[in-house]
């Protein structure tokens, strides 16, 4: 079966971004940008299945500016078979890329999508989920184990109380959590390989897609500086400030 995993390219997790001083957005210029880094665990996870031969091809596929090569090469050092781009300068929200991705999974006919649980720039939490209503398929969200049997996949997910083990139809979305695997590094000799690996680039249009944004930033400001923490003498101390400072207890 094939897997198509869905890979964003961001700011990568060590920056400290800022503030554009028009508090439009966040500054981008220069920045190093990365895979997401829940995306790098969805594509472990189909590369691993792939290892293991319930999956025969594993398709990455990112939506954005031309530079997204860069995080399908990525992708495909760490073991994907071939890449998409859905390329756009377009600023693209959740929705948007979930309707691309419909459209590819319709194309391709995935019996896995991977995504990761959110995205560490904007951390909406919210694609994996819409496109599994789009589609009409079956999801499981924060996955932190994912098993193949004859009637489907397992998934065991991380929720608040402890974990959730849930039976999922094929074809099936599964976003994934922290603790699903741990990305192998990327090989000189595969990046190399990367590099010879097909990639296909389609543009929203020829996909029949409208992307047109449904929500408009007001304005991004940078969060109040927290005041330095202090040490108290003891548990007297503590609860008194507590009490009379933060007024918590
Ligand atoms: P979000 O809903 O924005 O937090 O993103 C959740 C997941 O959707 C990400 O971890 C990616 O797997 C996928 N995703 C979001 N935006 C894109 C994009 N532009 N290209 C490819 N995948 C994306």
């Amino acid at each position: 079966m094939k897997a198509l995993v869905a890979v964003k390219r961001v700011v990568d997790f060590n920056v400290k971004v800022r503030v554009k001083s028009d508090g439009s957005g966040v500054d981008l210029a220069n920045v190093k940008m990365s895979i997401n880094p829940f995306d790098e665990i969805a594509v472990e996870e189909a590369v691993r299945l792939k290892e293991k031969g319930v999956v025969n091809e594993v398709i990455a596929v990112s939506c954005g500016a031309n530079a997204c090569q860069e995080t399908l090469r990525t992708a495909m050092a760490i073991g994907a078979d071939r890449g998409i781009l859905v390329e756009t300068d377009a600023e693209l929200q959740p929705l948007a890329v979930a309707k691309l991705l419909k459209a590819l999974v319709d194309k391709e006919q995935p019996q896995l999508i991977i995504l990761g649980k959110q995205a560490i720039d904007n951390d909406c939490n919210q694609t994996g989920q819409m496109l599994a209503a789009l589609a009409g398929l079956s999801q499981a969200t924060f996955a932190s184990r994912v098993e193949f049997s004859e009637s489907g996949a397992t998934v065991t997910r991380e929720i608040d109380g402890g974990l959730e083990t849930l039976q999922l139809a094929l074809p099936a979305v599964v976003t994934t959590d922290l603790r699903l695997n741990e990305p192998r590094y990327a090989t000189l000799p595969n990046i190399m390989k990367a590099k010879k690996k097909p990639l296909d680039t389609v543009t929203p249009e020829q996909l029949g897609v409208d992307i047109a944004p449904r929500l408009t930033t007001l304005s991004m400001v940078e969060p109040a500086p927290r005041s330095a923490g202090v040490k108290v003498p003891d548990v007297a101390a503590l609860i008194a400030k507590l009490k009379n400072e933060a007024k918590v207890i």
